[in-house]
């Protein structure tokens, strides 16, 4: 018999493009967790842009300001590393859980997978169960079938708007858009974006489905160079459920067969209507439905639960997760230090190339500089700006800089150099300093060559 345990390669199938898959409705452990998880997840999504951090929503991708904002904390495109440190770390993170527990993204916490699954429960919900909407699907057209179709839609497309409403509030302030959109006085761009992602929404969640995760998503194509002996895969057991057979309830095993009962409910719950007893395949995204269905037979048969089940072949391989989760560490610790040293003062210092010098009347030279300068906090700063190293040379008009919180500022400075200077090219370091910190810039000053 052949094995079709998960030591057995990733089947690499043509789907049928065009076929919709209807899914049965099931309940489980499996099913339960997900729902739990889910519950959360939306929670966190709607509820995350109404928190207020000192007095401003907590998380706001500004684009217009060209800021983001998060719990205090300001970052501006000078910043951009801190996406290369989140990208990382989240990266070796799913490494790390794919390569222990199989698909546990795809099936509980991806976006594509908890939008599929609540427009599935709206289809269930207007529509029937498994047997209701294939009957529904082959009669003709009335008044019924276009009411519950109708109906699907509209709460689609008004889950769909409500997704993205939220997920606009993470780059307007929420509480302006949400009165923007009540009092009809949201701008066209803005209608245009919520309407781009309410139709990204409906179509994702309720047309594309699955065919997004075997067609578009990266991540199910190589998942296989992650998936190893010692993953948890879910997986049918082959040599305990062959050859399988129908068989009555309340009777005895028939001699020579397996426990699979050859039911088909494991392929009836698929959301991506695959067969889990062929064997492991990249469709597959881990969503636990098979084993819950299979579990619930197995039950009502008296036979033992587990004929689909989460399993690796082998124990985990420690030097791999150790690798995993030291990658982890030194990133995020070199990210937790980056931002502690983060300046918050962002300063670019610019010489006039215009006029390279002038040259006063008692002999002195002078350079003009263009000083931009940023704040990065909610908090107003006074800055004092010296040239430490240099002596001698001197800041006409010196006055300490006052900056209010998040402000652009461009300041126009002389610098003059000592008497009797005669380099043609000196370096200048300029300190700023504030009650906090301190930031050091170079720039060059230009003479007469003698
Ligand atoms: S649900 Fe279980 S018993 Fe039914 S066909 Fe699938 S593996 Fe066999
Ligand atoms: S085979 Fe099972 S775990 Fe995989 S997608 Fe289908 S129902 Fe979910």
């Amino acid at each position: 018999m052949k094995n079709f345990d998960n030591t057995s390669p990733v089947i690499f199938q043509t789907a049928d493009i065009d076929k919709e898959i209807i899914i049965k409705e099931q309940t489980g452990s499996w099913q339960r967790l997900r729902r739990l998880i889910a519950t959360f997840l939306m929670v966190i999504f709607a509820g995350l842009p109404f928190i207020e951090f000192n007095g401003q929503q907590a998380i706001l991708f500004d684009i217009g300001a060209q800021q983001l904002r998060f719990f205090g904390l300001i970052f501006y495109p000078q910043d951009l590393l801190i996406f290369f440190f989140v990208f990382v770390i989240a990266a070796f993170l799913l490494f790390f859980v794919s390569a222990r527990y199989g698909r546990l993204w795809c099936g509980f916490l991806c976006p594509q997978t908890i939008w599929s699954f609540m427009f599935f429960w709206t289809q269930f919900r207007f529509e029937g169960n498994y047997q209701a909407q294939k009957k529904l699907s082959k009669l003709p057209w009335s008044t019924d079938k276009l009411t519950r179709k109708g109906l699907k839609h509209v709460a689609w497309l008004l889950i769909a708007f409500f997704t993205a409403t939220t997920f606009m509030s993470y780059f307007t302030p929420v509480k302006p858009l949400y009165i923007a959109i009540f009092t009809g006085e949201l701008s066209a761009l803005f209608w245009g974006w919520v309407l781009f992602f309410a139709f990204a929404t409906y179509t994702n969640a309720g047309w594309i489905k699955e065919k997004m995760c075997e067609h578009m998503c990266p991540y199910s194509r190589f998942q296989s160079a992650m998936i190893g002996d010692e993953t948890k895969v879910i997986t049918y057991q082959a040599s305990r459920g062959e050859p399988r057979a129908p068989r009555k309830l309340n009777r005895e095993k028939p001699d020579g067969l397996g426990d699979c009962v050859d039911c088909n409910l494991c392929v009836q719950v698929c959301p991506v209507g695959i067969d889990i007893r062929q064997g492991f395949q990249y469709q597959c995204i881990s969503c636990g439905l098979c084993i819950d269905a299979c579990n619930q037979v197995m039950t009502r048969f008296g036979y033992a639960k587990g004929l689909i089940a989460n399993v690796a072949n082998r124990a985990s391989n420690k030097l791999r997760s150790i690798a995993y989760i030291s990658v982890i560490v030194v990133f995020t610790a070199i990210f937790a230090v980056w931002l502690a040293n983060r300046s918050l003062i962002e300063v670019s210092i610019i010489k006039d190339r215009n006029v390279l010098y002038r040259e006063n009347l008692d002999g002195r030279f002078e350079n003009s500089y263009q000083i931009k300068l940023l704040n990065k906090t909610n908090q107003a700063k006074r800055l004092i700006l010296s040239l430490p190293e240099n002596e001698g040379f001197t800041i006409e008009n010196n006055k300490p800089i006052l900056l209010d919180k998040e402000e652009n500022k461009l300041l126009l400075i002389n610098v003059t150099s000592p008497e009797g200077h005669s380099a043609q090219f000196t370096e200048l370091t300029f300190m700023l300093t504030s009650e906090q910190e301190k930031v050091i810039t170079k720039s060059k000053f230009h003479a007469k060559a003698w």
